[in-house]
């Protein structure tokens, strides 16, 4: 096995949302890390944007790893055709896996499993428990109640400035995927035939 360029570990929606712009850029984020010599790390499931990522990702070439609690495995439709499918006992490990498989952390849009996962790698990082880049792709507006939400936040001092700083929020996938794992020190690889 050749060793992937870079691990990008991707949250989102396991169902598609209305917008096809969604399930656009599940696609479209698949394909470039596939595309790129990366490997994808996900929740190992089929449904909804979760699916469509791991699809592309394997489509174009990438590696997958999958990652689900056993209990999940029927719910969530685990996808056995992920290059690893780890089912695991609990919630936890799956979530403590995926951050130690990944180099970098991306949310795309989701519901409240993806929001729990973002801000969960966000303050471990404003911890230090790691020191991987985390972004937020910002398709079609879907975040920018959040992003208001936030700078409350800010402006009311139950946050700090440097505390969003160290999130990079982006609507174009074509430039935050390569910050991303530029910022993780680690250097995207484009395939000949994909480009
Ligand atoms: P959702 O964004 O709600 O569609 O969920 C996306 C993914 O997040 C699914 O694979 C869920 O199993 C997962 N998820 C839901 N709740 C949690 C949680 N508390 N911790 C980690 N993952 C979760």
């Amino acid at each position: 096995m050749t060793t992937p360029a870079f691990s990008l570990c991707v949250y989102c929606g396991s169902r598609p949302g209305v917008d096809p712009a969604f399930a656009e850029v599940a696609r479209a984020t698949g394909t470039w890390i596939g595309s790129h010599g990366g490997q994808l790390v996900y929740g190992g499931g089929r449904n909804g944007l979760m699916g469509l990522l791991s699809e592309a990702t394997l489509k174009a070439g990438g590696r997958v790893v999958g990652i689900i609690p056993k209990a999940l495995v029927e719910k969530e439709w685990a996808d056995d055709r992920c290059t690893e499918l780890h089912v695991v006992d609990t919630m936890h490990e799956r979530k403590r896996m995926m951050a130690e498989k990944a180099d970098a952390f991306l949310a795309l849009p989701g519901g409240i499993g993806t929001f729990e996962e973002f801000f969960e790698v966000w303050t471990w990082r404003q911890l230090g428990y790691h020191d991987k880049p985390v972004g937020l792709l910002n398709v079609a507006g879907y975040y920018d109640g959040l992003m208001t939400f936030l700078r409350t936040g800010v402006e009311q001092a139950f946050m700090n400035a440097w505390q969003m700083d160290l999130i990079r929020v982006g609507s174009d996938l074509s430039s935050l995927l390569p910050e991303l794992v530029q910022s993780a020190g680690l250097s995207p690889e484009p395939r000949i035939e994909a480009i």
